[in-house]
């Protein structure tokens, strides 16, 4: 069975939806065309130059991402600009975007869902202190108190970094507080809960200051090294979901390469 543009959308926005969304944020349909056929999707992290370059190579129809492609207000669309220039090439090539933000990172087996699971907590729960899964960050237990080197390389290894920023605080860890992207302004969210350990991404000097003077250990696993896991969770599951309704159009994941390198 044929799938649209629009009824991908709507189906993103069950998986994700779009209530979840900080006020700020600008979630859904970004470009396209509601009615053009889908055959093939790309599921990525970011709408960049290099994964709209494999959706031309790739003939996807639609780019499924986590960062907004339009974030701030347009004034002009042109080629002046490479954000606005990338937006131009896809719909030059007829290609949709969708992007999934902070509703991604609050709903259910989402960015954070993800992250704690790959990191092997236990008795997850949202970091919000609302009495629900949904919201920003979780934080859980290992099974066993480790040392904060150990705990390190776990993180490494589970999302596949090869270097992390760690700022001790001198306690070991057992209760885990995480949040992917950029997850500073929930610091106090973290403390509150008891967590002795908390794994996020932009940590600048001052924020790491902050941590240890609150005497809770901090992990910079890098914004993109903690968000991007959810995409392969992501196109699973809108693969499976597609397969179950009867659609054939096929989920592929892009390849990213790491923003920022350690030379
Ligand atoms: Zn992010």
């Amino acid at each position: 069975m044929n799938i649209s543009v629009a009824k991908i959308a709507r189906i993103m926005s069950e998986m994700a939806p779009a209530r979840l969304a900080e006020d700020w944020d600008n979630v859904g349909l970004q470009v396209g065309h509601n009615d053009k056929e889908v055959k093939i999707i790309l599921c990525a992290l970011d709408f960049s130059a290099e994964v709209l370059e494999q959706a031309v190579q790739l003939h996807a129809d639609i780019i499924v991402t986590h960062h907004p492609a339009i974030f701030r207000g347009i004034k002009q669309l042109t080629d002046a600009d490479w954000r606005t220039a990338l937006l131009l090439e896809a719909a030059r090539h007829d290609i949709a975007v969708y992007s999934a933000h902070t509703n991604l990172d609050s709903v259910t087996g989402g960015v954070n869902d993800v992250l704690a699971s790959l990191l092997e907590l236990e008795n997850v729960e949202g970091l919000s202190g609302e009495d629900t899964l949904e919201g920003i960050g979780r934080i859980g237990t290992l099974t066993k108190a480790t040392d904060l080197e150990a705990f390190a390389g776990k993180v490494k290894h589970a999302l596949k970094l090869e270097h992390i920023t760690v700022i001790p605080a001198g306690r070991p860890v057992h209760k885990v507080a995480v949040c992917g992207g950029n997850g500073m302004d929930f610091l106090d969210y973290a403390v509150q809960a008891g967590a002795d350990t908390y794994v996020t991404g932009d940590i600048k000097y001052h924020d790491a200051q902050e941590a240890k003077g609150k005497h809770i250990n901090l992990i910079d696993a890098t914004h993109q090294g903690t968000e991007l896991p959810v995409v392969n969770e992501l196109a699973d599951r809108l693969a499976l979901r597609l397969s179950r309704e009867g659609y054939t159009a096929k989920v592929l994941v892009a390849k990213e390469t790491k923003l920022l390198q350690i030379m």
